[in-house]
């Protein structure tokens, strides 16, 4: 499959999966000193390989039309060079959380705390500003997960299938602890369980993450 194969079968899953509205969402992959983009203004479930626009790490865009949030992706790429893929959605489960002031910073499930850390909150910002780019771009130094508020997710990896399977389990876990909350109990794993998890993301390719046990939250409030 070509990197432009790979990023229409992305964005058509993120929107089979929900993760999306035919409107929405982004996705990129990093080749060398340019990267591959979504089309803007496009139906996402009918994207093309020839739409997908290309743009240089120096911010010129090369070919096509990109999504409206490129420089946010162009920002991540520039301060992360072992980020390969970038993906953006609006994840329903993660937002709902996010608006009532529910971090996703609890460790309740294995497969979340070491493939996602602590996923911090980026403050709001426009959408495809570069304020916004700015603010995700620093926050993209410690974390491959992120929330923006008020608007969306986003996730980074070493592969677009790794960055893909991020944002599902960011989803996955949001609505776990919906759920768990709703139910009235929510267990946390241990501190000590969880530092032996965080030691797992080299066993899956994952670069060293410098979260800790303490990053996490440990009490729910309310
Ligand atoms: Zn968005």
């Amino acid at each position: 499959m070509t990197e432009k194969e790979e990023i229409v079968e992305a964005i058509g899953h993120l929107y089979r999966r929900g993760l999306i509205t035919l409107s929405e969402g982004n996705v990129s992959l990093r080749k060398g000193e340019v990267f591959y983009i979504t089309p803007g203004g496009t139906r996402k479930d009918r994207v093309r390989p020839s739409e997908v626009a290309e743009v240089s790490l120096g911010g010129e865009i090369l070919r096509g039309r990109p999504s409206s949030e490129y420089l946010l992706h162009l920002e991540i790429y520039r301060r992360r060079p072992d980020v390969v893929a970038v993906v953006h959605a609006h994840p329903s489960f993660v937002l709902s959380l996010a608006s009532a002031g529910i971090p996703l910073r609890y460790p309740i499930l294995a497969e979340a705390v070491f493939l996602l850390g602590p996923v911090p909150i980026v403050e709001f910002s426009l959408p495809s500003s570069q304020e916004l780019a700015d603010r995700a771009g620093k926050a993209s130094l410690r974390h491959d997960a992120l929330i923006l508020q008020n608007h969306g997710a986003v996730t980074l990896g070493p592969s677009l299938d790794l960055a893909l399977a991020m944002m599902e389990t960011m989803e996955h876990v949001a609505e776990v602890l919906w759920r768990s909350l709703n139910l009235g109990r929510v267990s946390l794993l241990e501190e000590a369980e969880v530092e032996r998890l965080l030691g797992l993301r080299k066993k899956y390719g994952l670069s060293p993450r410098p979260w800790r046990a303490e990053d996490f939250l440990w009490t729910l409030e309310g």
